[in-house]
Parts: structure tokens; C-alpha cells; sequence
């Protein structure tokens, strides 16, 4: 558990450094960082890159130029450290370990051994979601109980085990987890019947991004999560895990995404719509921030101090790129 909690009260931008940062990317990084300053809070950058091996070379160094050249300066960050570091999840493993022991400790977690395709192959209603199947609880236990030493749990079928959480057990009763999004509404996902028992450490020993997103933004003191609509599925779960941990809840509050002229949401390998592009095409930071205000219903200014006072949480629509963009 966290022993001591740390000052509460901060929003923060998470990136996951893959690409370099976009349009879209750069609303969520403004709009929360926009939000935390209005409300007084301290600003975090986290870099969310638990998988160091999917980070091509230079992208993370990359995003803190962007991040720079936009004007957005967060309180704590990697580079600037700060008291609830570190900043990077990669050298957060063994904060994780701390979260799944005591997840464990209250007989939550079971390990896993079945590969992508039996997970796939015993589902009983294969999802049509990017979520994947529902898993079938092939190697859930009859009745749930602590593992005991995380790190000593036994290779079968020639593998190394993921853990899963017992999403029943963990509801203790309740079928649904329920939460009010600060933009979003009233959200009420069904987890056993929708997303079932999900990984909270891949077999690999690295913890799974839920589990680690959640701990984070408790353990940094997180009361503020501005984030993309696309990650509102993954609240329910981060959600109930902060609940299973007896940890406090953030503020949720979901953007809808900024989409192009076709509708289709903003992808990262698409150069023209890169930070970087747009820089070296020779837009000022001051005009992508203006229209980023634009896009969110704020006052058609690039000035910081002015969008912080103005600032106002945006609505949960999908926003279209104007013509012209790029
Ligand atoms: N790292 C995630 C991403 O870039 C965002 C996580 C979050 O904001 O909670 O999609």
C-alpha cells in the first residue's frame, strides 16, 4: 500500500511515447493542463512507458520538444523530478509490485498461463471490441486466495504466468462499477459480463498499463484525469482497482477526440497532423494552441494566462479538424 499518501491535488498529462505528439494528443496535453491550472492544482507530466522495447529511439525526447515548443512547463515532470517521483513508469516496477502484493494479500489476483489464442478460443461470446474476448477464467482458482510470493509463481505449459484480477471477487457483490464523468455523465460499466478478469501483470513480470495508470495517479496525488474518450472503457477498471486498493478516486474527465475531415480519429504515424510537422511547415505554437481553443468551445486566443482563466471543461462530441488543418 502507499504508506504515506502524497498531497493530493494535481492533474496531469500521461503520454505513452510511440510517436511523436498530434493534434489530438496536444488537446488532451492543453486541456489538462489548462484544467489543473484553473483549479490551483500542481501539473504532472507522466511518461507512460512501461514497454521500453516499443519505444523507438529519440521518441520520448521528441515528445518533451514538442511539449516544450507548445509552451505547455508541468510543476514535475522527468526531467525536473519532483516528490512523488520518479516521472517514468519504467522505473516505477517496483511501486507496481508494492500494488499487486496487496492486491494479492486480499486473494484478488490469480495467475494465468493460456496463450492469446486459448484465451481467444474459450471465450464464450468472442468480443467484437478492441477490448478482445472476455476471458473464460480457464485458470481462475474454485475459490479465491493469495497467491503468496509474486515472483515465485511456477512456469506451466511452457510459459511464464500473467496475473489476472477476479473481477467478481473484487466487485464484492455489485454487478456494476458506476462513476460520474466530469464531461462524459453518469457511466455504468457491467465488468464480469463485458470485460471479465483482466491482466494486471503481463506474463513478462511487467505490471499491465490499468494497474499501473490507476496506482499512479493515486500514488502522484492525481484528483484531476482530463484524458481522450477512448480510454472510458479503461476507467470502470482502473476504477475498481483504486476501489479494491482503498485508494481515492480521481475526477474523470473525458474529451471527445478531435477526428478528421472523414471522421476518423487522429492516428500518430500521420506526419501532417505531428506537432513536428506543423512546426517545421513554420505554424506558431501560438496558433495550433489557438485552434486547439477553438476546437474546445474556449475564447479564440493562443494566450495561456487568458485560456486558464476562461477555461471551462470542453463537451464530450468528437471535434473536426477546421479545412486548412493541415
Ligand atoms: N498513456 C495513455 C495514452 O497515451 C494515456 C493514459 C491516460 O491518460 O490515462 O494513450
Amino acid at each position: 500500500m502507499i504508506a504515506t499518501l502524497p498531497p493530493r491535488g494535481a492533474g496531469r498529462f500521461a503520454p505513452t511515447p510511440t510517436g511523436r505528439l498530434h493534434l489530438g494528443n496536444a488537446r488532451t496535453a492543453l486541456l489538462a493542463w489548462l484544467d489543473a491550472r484553473k483549479l490551483g492544482l500542481r501539473t504532472v507530466l507522466r511518461v507512460e512507458d512501461l514497454d521500453p522495447a516499443a519505444i523507438p529511439p529519440g521518441c520520448l525526447e521528441g515528445q518533451y520538444a514538442d511539449l516544450d515548443w507548445l509552451g505547455l512547463a508541468f510543476d514535475e515532470e522527468p526531467r525536473r523530478g519532483g516528490p512523488v517521483g520518479p516521472y517514468r513508469q519504467s522505473e516505477r516496477a517496483g511501486l507496481y509490485r508494492e500494488a499487486l502484493q496487496a492486491l494479492d494479500a486480499k486473494g484478488l489476483l490469480y495467475p494465468c498461463w493460456c496463450s492469446r489464442r486459448e484465451v481467444h478460443d474459450a471465450a464464450r461470446a468472442p468480443h467484437a471490441s478492441d477490448e478482445g474476448p472476455v476471458y473464460a477464467r480457464t485458470c481462475a482458482p474454485p475459490t479465491p486466495r493469495p497467491i503468496g510470493d509474486l515472483d515465485a509463481v511456477p512456469r506451466r505449459r511452457g510459459r511464464e504466468a500473467a496475473l489476472r484480477l477476479d473481477v467478481a471477487a473484487a466487485l464484492g457483490g455489485d454487478a456494476d462499477i458506476a462513476f460520474d464523468d466530469a464531461i462524459a455523465g453518469p457511466q455504468r460499466f457491467a465488468l464480469v459480463a463485458a470485460m471479465g478478469d483482466f491482466i494486471v501483470r503481463r506474463r513478462d513480470g511487467v505490471a499491465a498499463y490499468q494497474l499501473a495508470c490507476a496506482w499512479d495517479d493515486a500514488a502522484m496525488g492525481c484528483t484531476r484525469v482530463l484524458r481522450g474518450a477512448d480510454l472510458l472503457p479503461s476507467t470502470a477498471r482502473q476504477g475498481l482497482l483504486l476501489r479494491a486498493l482503498g485508494l481515492p478516486t480521481p475526477v474523470w474527465a473525458h474529451a471527445g477526440l478531435v477526428v478528421d475531415a472523414t471522421g476518423q480519429r487522429l492516428a500518430k504515424r500521420d506526419d501532417a497532423i505531428a506537432l513536428e510537422g506543423l512546426r517545421a511547415a513554420g505554424v506558431a505554437a501560438s496558433d495550433v494552441r489557438r485552434l486547439l481553443a477553438r476546437l474546445s468551445g474556449l475564447p479564440d486566443t493562443g494566450d495561456l494566462d487568458l485560456l486558464t482563466e476562461a477555461f471551462h471543461l470542453p463537451g464530450p462530441e468528437a471535434v473536426e479538424l477546421p479545412a486548412g488543418w493541415p
